[in-house]
């Protein structure tokens, strides 16, 4: 079994920025994020207030690269 030093439950907006954010503290720690969904919507009203996103399904939180940039799996 695969260990790390740091887990994040959920790549939400709190899951994402948890684990960006333990990336830049501490560059040399294995870091995984535990996920339900494989891409989750950005959790903000604006762009559908201002009708530039489209669909949901365009509004995606870009996690896959967010993590493949920072080492996280
Ligand atoms: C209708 C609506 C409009 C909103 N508009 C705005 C806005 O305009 N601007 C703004 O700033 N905020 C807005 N919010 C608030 C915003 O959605 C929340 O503040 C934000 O989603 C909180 O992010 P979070 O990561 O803490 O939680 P969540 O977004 O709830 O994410 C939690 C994640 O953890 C996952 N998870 C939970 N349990 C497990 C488990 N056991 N294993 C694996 N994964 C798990 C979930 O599937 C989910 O993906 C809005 C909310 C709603 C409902």
């Amino acid at each position: 079994m695969q260990k790390f030093d740091i887990i994040i439950i959920g790549a939400s907006a709190a899951g994402v920025t948890a684990a960006t954010t333990a990336r830049c503290h501490y560059p040399n720690k294995s870091i995984a994020v535990i996920r339900k969904e494989k891409q989750v919507q950005i959790p903000c009203g604006i762009p559908y207030a201002f009708g530039i996103v489209g669909t949901p399904e365009k509004n995606l939180i870009p996690a896959n690269d967010i993590f493949d940039k920072n080492d996280i799996m």
